[in-house]
């Protein structure tokens, strides 16, 4: 999980400062989406992504794997025909297996399986479609070695050598961060270079610097080209699913970490609650100061919320002036440490300048017994109200622990 500082909308992110120059090179380079350091960085190393980010280029990655797949299931056993005519006997023959054991993999890689559609499936994926072609290449070498080839095959013959250029070529229709265009070419150079050395030609930079060279600027097109098209995604499913007053997660991917959180709960059987806050007289501001003193509220309640948030703590706007915490691997005592932290560095000011107050209603797993997150929400929402009926500004917790923050008493 991200932490919950860190996801930022474009339109907060445009506030964040940093140098003038950088800025405007930036700005050029991913137009006309503004970038920041942090978003740079996530485009050189797949270290911080959040989930969602990583499911849905995942499953961008995965559909063009399986595009391409198919048009090379079809298209390199088609090539035989060219085979056919400039190898000579066993040659073709070998090369016609050749080419249709590379075929049967690329409609296995096509093939619309049931499945899940996880980082890990893509990259693994990716690796294999990246592979057959380098591999198809020196195998072509083993074939061949031994024929004195001349006009036509031994066209068809350098056409193969382009097998690494190509995968380079390749890697630029996926969304992939600098670090993994890096990665998933090193197949590739690794092949070219074992593919001189087993053709029986002593490396010199002379002759193979130019091709090294190539391929070095194609892997670098491919970098820009895969770093934009993640940045795109990356902008378009924030833009989906956060908020852009608050930078909270909006209720439907809140809805969606929620389900995640709960089932690495139960599985890994660690305790998981949740928070839900609604802020007291709230509608005053609005109806006294205006709708944007009461927007400026929200942002500052959402500010000290995510400040006294752990990493891998998620906050969600559930609604207006509604917020949920979803507190990983935490108990019942441990969101009353949370809440008791959270009151005292409070939730913001009203625009009379007296401090805001919230009735919060808190659900734990195990603690309450639970056999899925709707359940949880739903305790953590009456609790709220059982808050809002005692009086306000004070929480109600598992096992009708009330924690009253006012003059600080617990009963
Ligand atoms: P209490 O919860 O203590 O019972 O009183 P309340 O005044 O906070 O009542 P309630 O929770 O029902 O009020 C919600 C108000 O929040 C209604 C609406 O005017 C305001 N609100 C909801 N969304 C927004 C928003 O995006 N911006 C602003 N400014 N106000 C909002
Ligand atoms: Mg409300
Ligand atoms: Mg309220």
């Amino acid at each position: 999980m991200n932490h919950p500082g860190r996801i930022q909308p474009d339109i907060i992110a445009d506030d964040i400062e940093s140098p003038k120059g950088w800025r405007s090179f930036a700005a050029h380079l991913f137009a006309p989406i503004k970038i920041t350091w942090g978003q740079f960085f996530d485009l050189l190393v797949p270290l911080r992504h959040s989930p969602h980010i990583r499911r849905h280029a995942a499953s961008v990655i995965i559909s063009r794997i399986q595009l391409v797949a198919a048009l090379f299931a079809v298209m390199v056993p088609l090539w035989s025909i060219i085979d056919w005519f400039v190898f000579p006997w066993p040659q073709w023959a070998q090369m016609t297996a050749l080419r249709l054991a590379s075929g049967a993999i690329f409609l296995l890689l096509a093939w619309p399986w049931t499945m899940g559609k996880t980082r890990i499936q893509a990259d693994a994926m990716l690796m294999v479609m990246l592979l057959v072609p380098p591999v198809f290449y020196l195998l072509s070498i083993v074939i061949t070695a031994d024929l004195q080839v001349t006009g036509t095959a031994l066209l068809v013959t350098k056409m193969y050598a382009l097998m690494p250029n190509i995968v380079l070529a390749g890697l630029a229709i996926f969304p992939l961060t600098a670090f993994e265009v890096a990665l998933f070419s090193a197949p590739a150079f690794i092949f070219a270079v074992a593919g001189l050395i087993m053709g029986g030609e002593a490396l010199s930079l002379d002759q193979h610097g130019p091709m090294l060279w190539l391929m070095v600027l194609v892997m670098g097109v491919a970098m820009f080209s895969g770093m934009s098209q993640l940045h795109y995604i990356t902008a378009l499913v924030n833009r989906a699913m956060i908020d852009p007053l608050t930078g909270a997660y909006t209720r439907r991917s809140g809805g969606e970490a929620l389900d995640l959180q709960y089932r690495l709960a139960a599985m890994k059987n660690t305790p998981m609650a949740v928070a839900f806050f609604d802020l007291d007289k709230f509608k005053s501001i609005n109806d006294t100061y205006g709708h944007d003193e009461g927007d400026k509220a929200l942002r500052g309640l959402a500010d000290k919320l995510r400040e006294g948030l752990r990493r891998g703590d998620v906050l969600v706007r559930w609604g207006g002036e509604e917020f949920v915490a979803i507190l990983t691997e935490t108990g019942a005592d441990g969101a009353k440490i949370l809440l008791e932290r959270l009151r005292q560095s409070g939730f913001g000011l009203r625009p009379d300048g007296t401090p805001m107050t919230a009735s919060i209603g808190v659900a734990e797993r195990n603690a309450d017994n639970v056999s899925d997150w709707p359940q949880l929400i739903e305790l953590a929402d009456q609790r709220m109200y059982e808050a809002k009926r005692g009086g306000r500004d004070r929480a109600v917790l598992p096992g009708g622990v009330v924690l009253k923050f006012g003059d600080r008493d617990i009963f």
